[in-house]
């Protein structure tokens, strides 16, 4: 069998499914059923033309002939439907009328009379009638190309002309004997790209649409080439060695098929959607970004950057629900500043429809608009309020982002360069970040919960701690005034008197302490980080470390490793968390562990920070003193946690939140009675680090020698908010007497860490 007849045959099958495809879509307009009655049309006709062809049948000639004869009339009622819309045709041409009645005389003359249908002279006119009623339709086409002012809408109908011209050529072209014999693949082709035409209204979904069928093309291609080497040796009675050789091509398709597949789709989208590509790939990176986000803080801008740096948008917006779902406002905004806020009522239109469908787009409101002059004002108004919505948005897309029905946010994205500047594809690329965007907003919520849980419950703590701390010296306070006032069993003595003054004043000063402290825990870091030798602030930390505390009871030694990397911080900062934890060192030396040892040492420890290799300076101070039990290992960094008779329990909290700030932390190693062991790990910047690496790289790290201990500097310069040790003090007891108003016992009830020794204790 010939190649004609078999292409006739697939183009009937073909253009039948295609017509019955757009037939059976809802909602069906017009365009559609005249576009199914060209198809049918065309089917018809070439599957008489395939009978004819096959059998050499003279009826099914004529027959194929008759079919033909509407061919000009129901193409030119279908691409004037198809560019009038909805408006409905204008009346077909004369000429078509009148050259169609003409044809079906003639053609029922040939058939009951005289067979004129096989002459040349026939043969001749009714190609050329059949074929100018075609070029006509195209016409029809590149008219409206021409007067179209749109520039989306001249390149759509560029691609219709140019593809209906070349199917009405290929199709001419078949007739000729002997011709190429395409016009069938054409008609298949451009049927399918007109159908897709109807039902997707964009040109960039059509752009899409021609990728796919190069990818399926390509596909097909490569597919047939392996059948063909395959069996293509086999010679008519060889039946085993066909079957055979078909297996081997099947089983070579069905594992090639996917990777193939995949290739020649990445081949293919690089080639011809570059920017798709790039888009895809930038989206997908800025997901996998996400999954680690849960602060909506840096999420937004994070968000917005990514999508400024793709190049695909000119405006972008974060607009994210009021608390009380009262409005949306806006979180962060590329481009010109939209308006920041839309009430959730005088926009319902807008976010109802955001809500439900998830996605609204500029294009998709208009066409609505268009299509639906006929509907209620009322509907009409709820449009216009849309699309003024979106204006005010400064988008031609919004897409939401919903928790359990309701509408958490919306990105709204623009490209001012082009009007329709995306593709259902891309569209669906931008809902995936909305997604995103929605899952970190719930996250986020729930960890603002649970950050604002634990917020108040430290807060609860602390307050308990300072009112404890608080209420202990205002007992002594008051005990003591008391015992001043005149007629009290004083001995009267001026001796007794200094005394009592003297726990006033003291107890005042420890008051002003707590507070200072407190305030200091409390206060925002507002230090200034240059980059500097730790080593040299370790240095001014052991000249100020108090001398008679050290006076023949401990041994301070240093060991710090020399040319290491300067640290960015604030010298002023670290002296104070240096000094807090050499003081505690000291004091965890007791006259039972005397003469007791303090090994300050320095040194570099590699390590990784968010997966990237990375370098922190280590500041060690090892003591030889009493240690801390297992169970208040986990107390240190509480505020108010304290063992000692005069502690504020302050220090180490302070000293954490100050390590904190310079993205650095604090270690604990201690066994009772063994000591502890406080490091604190400052991060090394990547530069320094890199620079340190080059030197040790020639010369190799070194060490300075033990030093002894620094000579006391007397009286010691000891800066503002550095703990001191406590002053000293007689040891005595709190005056007896009354201390109503100030019970110790709800205190120690109050909830707040466990303290070993309360301060002050009624007799
Ligand atoms: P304070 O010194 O006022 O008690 P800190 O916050 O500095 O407050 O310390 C809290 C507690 O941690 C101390 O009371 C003490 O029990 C314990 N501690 C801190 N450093 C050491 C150390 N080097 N050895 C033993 N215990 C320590």
């Amino acid at each position: 069998m010939s190649i004609q007849p078999v292409s006739a045959l697939v183009a009937a099958i073909v253009s039948f499914a295609i017509g019955g495809s757009v037939l059976l879509r809802e909602p069906r307009r017009r365009a559609h059923v005249l576009f199914a009655t060209f198809t049918f049309n065309i089917a018809l006709w070439s599957a008489l033309s395939f009978v004819a062809k096959r059998f050499d049948s003279p009826m099914f000639t004529w027959a194929s002939l008759l079919a033909a004869v509407s061919l000009p009339a129901t193409a030119q009622r279908f691409f004037q439907a198809f560019l009038g819309d909805e408006a409905g045709p204008p009346p077909l041409s004369r000429s078509t009328v009148f050259g169609a009645a003409i044809f079906y005389g003639i053609l029922c003359f040939s058939r009951f009379i005289e067979p004129v249908h096989t002459t040349l002279w026939f043969g001749a006119a009714f190609t050329a009638y059949v074929f100018a009623g075609l070029y006509l339709s195209v016409f029809y086409l590149y008219r409206r190309y021409r007067a179209t002012p749109s520039r989306v809408e001249k390149t759509r109908l560029l691609y219709l002309v140019v593809g209906g011209f070349a199917t009405v050529t290929a199709s001419l072209a078949e007739t000729i004997p002997r011709g190429p014999s395409f016009g069938s693949v054409f008609i298949i082709v451009y049927l399918y790209f007109l159908s897709q035409n109807l039902i997707r209204y964009r040109l960039l979904d059509l752009n899409e649409l021609l990728g796919r069928m190069v990818v399926l093309g390509t596909l097909v291609f490569i597919l047939t080439f392996i059948y063909g080497v395959l069996v293509r040796w086999v010679g008519p009675d060889e039946q085993g060695l066909f079957f055979f050789n078909t297996l081997l091509a099947s089983a070579t398709i069905v594992i090639l098929i996917e990777p193939l597949r995949t290739r020649v789709e990445g081949g293919i989208s690089r080639w011809m959607f570059q920017e798709k590509f790039e888009l895809s790939r930038r989206i997908e990176m800025l997901r996998a970004e996400l999954a680690n986000v849960i602060d909506m803080r840096v999420l937004v801008p994070r968000v917005l950057g990514a999508l400024e740096d793709s190049r695909r948008i000119t405006h972008a917006s974060i607009y994210l629900a009021d608390p009380d779902g009262s409005g949306y406002e806006l979180a962060g905004q590329v481009g010109p500043r939209p308006e920041a806020r839309f009430d959730a009522i005088t926009h319902r239109a807008f976010f109802e429809r955001l809500r439900r469908a998830g996605v609204i787009s500029l294009e998709g409101i208009e066409r609505e608009v268009a299509a639906r002059r006929t509907v209620s004002t009322e509907e009409q108004e709820s449009l216009q309020l849309i699309l003024r919505t979106l204006e005010q948005m400064n988008g031609s897309v919004a897409l939401g982002f919903s928790s359990e029905d309701q509408l958490l946010g919306a990105l709204v994205i623009r490209d001012d360069r082009l009007r329709e500047a995306y593709s259902s594809d891309e569209i669906e690329l931008f809902r995936g970040v909305a997604n995103s965007i929605g899952i970190t907003l719930q996250n986020s919520q729930v960890y603002e919960r649970m950050k604002e849980r634990d917020r108040l419950a430290a807060l609860g703590q602390m307050a308990a701690g300072l009112a404890h701390e608080i209420r202990n010296p205002l007992g002594s306070i008051k005990g003591a005034a008391q015992f001043l006032q005149p007629g009290q069993a004083t001995d009267g003595t001026k001796e007794s008197t200094r005394e009592f003054l003297d726990i006033i004043i003291e107890e005042v000063n420890r008051l002003n302490k707590i507070v200072s402290q407190f305030l200091d825990y409390a206060r925002p870091y507002r230090g200034e980080q240059r980059p500097l030798e730790v080593s040299e602030v370790l240095k001014k930390t052991l000249s100020l470390l108090p001398a008679a505390q050290l006076e023949g009871a401990i041994e301070i030694s240093t060991n710090f490793a020399e040319r290491m990397p300067p640290v960015r911080a604030d010298a002023e900062q670290l002296l104070q968390v240096f000094l807090n934890l050499s003081l505690n060192a000291i004091q965890a030396i007791t006259p039972g562990n005397v003469p007791g040892k303090l090994v300050i040492s320095t040194g570099l420890r590699r390590a990784t920070r968010r997966g990237a290799a990375a370098a922190f300076f280590e500041a060690r101070f090892r003591d030889s003193g009493v240690g801390i039990p297992p169970g208040d290992l986990k107390n240190l960094f509480i505020p108010f946690f304290t063992t000692k008779d005069k502690g504020t329990g302050l220090g180490l909290p302070i000293s954490q939140r100050i390590i904190e700030n310079h993205g650095g932390t604090i270690e604990v190693r201690s066994q009772p009675g063994e000591g502890a062991t406080f490091t604190v790990l400052l991060p090394i910047e990547a530069d320094a680090y890199a620079a340190y690496l080059d030197v040790t790289r020639v010369d190799g790290p070194r060490r300075t020698p033990t030093l002894p201990p620094p000579p006391p500097p007397s009286p010691p310069p000891l800066p503002p908010p550095v703990r001191l040790p406590p002053p000293p003090r007689p040891t005595r007891r709190t005056p007896p007497g009354t201390l109503e108003g100030f019970p110790s016992s709800a205190a120690k009830d109050s909830g707040r860490p466990p303290r070993e020794k309360s301060k002050l204790q009624p007799p």
